[in-house]
């Protein structure tokens, strides 16, 4: 499952990439340029914008609240999306890119000595060089996908 996303939604986008989802920004405001990208790459379109829910083709859902919490909940409920655990993380949030195992030897300066330290394994984005760990951005997530999930 694709996604892209108009302006409004730019923290559900990166929700999106942390759940594992191929997801583009799209911050432009042409709805023509929006809709042949969605068909082309088949993606789902996100929005808030009314005029675009109204558009046939492509397949689009019109969020409707503003509140990031409930917004992925309706993205999830719509869409029967289940949470996997093995999918999360694996995407950088900036760049939309799959992230590779990168060995923690390669890393030493790169992060805060503490982080290599306590943490084993590190992935980086090949487009940003972002280095990612389970740290405690892993911990929040969790916590606010199980709010979501009550
Ligand atoms: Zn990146």
């Amino acid at each position: 499952m694709k996604f892209i996303l108009t302006k409004e939604l730019g923290r559900l986008a990166k929700w999106l990439r942390i759940l594992g989802f191929d997801t583009v920004y799209f911050k432009e405001e042409n709805k023509g340029r929006l809709l042949i990208e969605a068909l082309r790459e088949n993606r789902i379109i996100l929005t808030r914008n009314q005029k675009i829910s109204r558009e046939s083709g492509p397949k689009i859902i019109n969020i409707k609240a503003e509140n990031l919490k409930e917004q992925l909940r309706q993205v999830l409920e719509e869409l029967h999306i289940e949470f996997n655990k093995d999918r999360m993380f694996r995407r950088c949030v900036i760049c939309n890119i799959e992230l590779d195992f990168i060995e923690k030897d390669k890393i030493k300066g790169r992060v805060p000595e503490y982080v290599f330290q306590t943490q084993k394994d590190f992935y980086i984005c090949k487009g940003c060089g972002r280095i990612y760990w389970q740290g405690t951005h892993w911990g929040n997530v969790e916590k606010i996908l199980q709010e979501i999930a009550q």
